[in-house]
């Protein structure tokens, strides 16, 4: 094909009667994108080729004028470009960076399985993190747990007990945990554990109870969240975390935990008095020992960092 110009003004005078189509494709046919990409294959084009086109010329031009004025387009989300297929010209539509973007974070969210979680775990960061003295053990542990883990994943990696007064971090610094091993494409699922507790206790008798417990115990990483902040039932400290417990243990799967009690003060005044008021402390050791089969303690102080 030789001039692209002469090329298009020729198709427009062959349409000369019909105004319509002649109002329709002058802007398309003197489109800047339109007149360079035809330049630019002119070897690939035959004239007969571009007067075939003349519907996916329109199309591109009107798709990619709402593209970019960000109205609804055929193709949400996609960006339309000129290509050449057969000598004729066609439009394809190539995802835009937006969405790109928004496809990249919908997969992370999906990594990060959150349940009864407060939102602020989807902000927590690392780089965030406040590294003041009392802190940095704590943060250096959660580093050496994800830098340990992201080498080598298929081999078992200690988890950390975070233990410290209400407001330090803890869970803030578990959503972190989380949302770097999710960036390096690894799942975690963390869980408010009175929440849980609670919801299980409502499933006795439904059918769902097994499979609800089956996901947590079974998760790649499981963080359980705020362990003895509500009074546990022996029912949920034998069939609900004695449960989760004792099969993480036998998978070695890591495992997270935080609570306002240090490990010993969680055997001696959570795990072991029952609602009845009764001491089993060979089952609180039990499961003590599971725990710390599974994690490090690592005692966080500060200030307290709520703000309400
Ligand atoms: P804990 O679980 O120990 O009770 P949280 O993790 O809930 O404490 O933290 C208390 C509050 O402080 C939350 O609102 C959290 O968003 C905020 N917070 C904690 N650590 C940080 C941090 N390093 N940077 C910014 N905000 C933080
Ligand atoms: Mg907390």
């Amino acid at each position: 094909m030789e001039n692209i110009r002469e090329v298009l003004k020729g198709l427009m005078s062959k349409h000369q009667l019909d105004t319509k189509f002649q109002d329709l494709m002058t802007p398309v046919y003197e489109d800047a994108d339109v007149l360079s990409f035809c330049e630019a294959h002119k070897n690939e084009l035959s004239a007969d080729g571009v007067a075939r086109s003349a519907s996916k010329l329109y199309e591109y031009v009107q798709e990619r004028d709402k593209y970019k004025r960000n109205e609804p387009t055929l193709m949400p989300g996609y960006q339309p470009i000129l290509i050449v297929n057969n000598h004729m010209i066609e439009v394809s539509y190539r995802p835009s960076k937006k969405l790109l973007a928004s496809e990249k974070q919908q997969a992370f969210n999906m990594r990060v399985k959150a349940v009864n979680m407060p939102k602020m775990i989807k902000k927590a960061r690392f780089d965030d993190f406040f590294p003041d003295q009392d802190r940095q053990s704590a943060l250096t542990a959660a580093l050496n747990f994800t830098q340990a883990y992201e080498s080598e994943p298929h081999q078992f990696h200690k988890g950390l007990y975070l233990t410290g007064s209400f407001g330090v971090g803890k869970t803030y610094l578990l959503g972190a945990i989380a949302n770097e091993l999710a960036a390096q494409g690894f799942e975690s699922t963390l869980v408010h554990f009175p929440s849980f507790a609670v919801e299980m206790k409502n499933a006795i008798g439904e059918n769902n109870l097994a499979e609800k417990l089956t996901l947590v115990k079974k998760a790649p990483i499981l963080m359980l969240d705020d362990v003895g902040a509500d009074s546990m039932s022996s029912w949920v400290r034998d069939e609900v975390l004695g449960v989760i417990l004792e099969y993480r243990m036998q998978n070695e799967l890591p495992t997270f935990f935080s609570s306002n009690f240090s490990m010993a003060q969680l055997e001696t005044e959570h795990l072991q008095i029952n609602q009845r008021g009764e001491s089993e402390p060979l089952k609180a050791k039990r499961l003590m020992e599971r725990i710390k089969f599974l994690a490090t303690e690592v005692t966080m102080v500060g200030v307290n960092r709520r703000q309400n």
